[in-house]
């Protein structure tokens, strides 16, 4: 029976997870899920239909709400009903509201289930806060990013300006620290390292460099298991 592997990659907000992931992925053709678009998902629908401060009528909702994920050209597009979100759900008022909508233990237990069944007989290589110790605690190989928090805010920043936003690398620094902080001290799935997960600190490293360390990492596992 083939093996699938999964890799998880963990880390705070803008430590580089997507990036290292869409890559590592497409250098080993395997399905990329990035996580934490289908909480921003979540999150961009409770804005829109006035669930923020109204979690139980979200947590009924989010039930019967098709969320899909469609991974092309480097791009991860987001379907909430058929209707595609891909833009709306990478704006600072979702960034500002994010970390406490997937603090409601509901909508973590529905994401998280969604999640398992796309890795179902898939290479998967999957990024998220929770997803070396929550979603897939089994996972073949678990990466904790770091970065430091200038570096992060650094990264944001010029996403930001890239795509025409107006703020301050001063805001993008606060709103990285007070989602760290939320995300880090909530008591379901915090942000946490796993104990067997490698750390890597990313802000001296490029990319290729990054990606290297992984390859490496994964070829001493394939070593370790010549059943595959
Ligand atoms: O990774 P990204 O910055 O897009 O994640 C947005 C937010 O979604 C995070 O700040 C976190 O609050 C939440 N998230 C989560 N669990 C995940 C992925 C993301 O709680 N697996």
């Amino acid at each position: 029976m083939q093996k699938f592997i999964i890799i998880a990659i963990d880390g705070p907000a803008a430590s580089g997870k997507s990036t290292l992931a869409k890559q590592l992925a497409g250098k080993l053709n395997y399905l990329y899920v990035d996580t934490g678009a289908m909480y921003r998902a979540i999150t961009f629908y409770a804005l829109e239909n006035d669930f923020i401060n109204n979690h139980k009528g979200l947590i009924e909702a989010v039930k019967n709400l098709e969320l899909e994920l469609e991974y092309e050209n480097g791009l991860t597009r987001v379907f909430l009903n058929g209707v595609e979100v891909t833009d709306k759900i990478r704006t600072p008022k979702v960034n500002a509201n994010v970390s406490d909508i997937s603090k409601i233990p509901e909508v973590r237990k529905e994401m998280v289930k969604l999640q398992q069944k796309m890795a179902n007989n898939k290479n998967l290589v999957v990024e998220g806060r929770d997803t070396t110790t929550v979603v897939f605690p089994n996972a073949d190989l678990k990466i904790f990013l770091t970065a430091d928090i200038k570096e992060r805010a650094k990264r944001r920043y010029l996403e930001y300006k890239e795509k025409g936003e107006d703020v301050t690398l001063e805001s993008v620094e606060e709103s990285i620290k007070r989602r760290d902080k939320i995300d880090s001290g909530r008591e379901i799935s915090p942000l946490k390292k796993a104990d067997d997960a490698i750390e890597l600190d990313t802000t001296n490293l490029t990319i290729n460099q990054e990606i290297e360390n992984i390859i490496k990492d994964l070829k001493e596992l394939e070593n370790k298991q010549p059943s595959k």
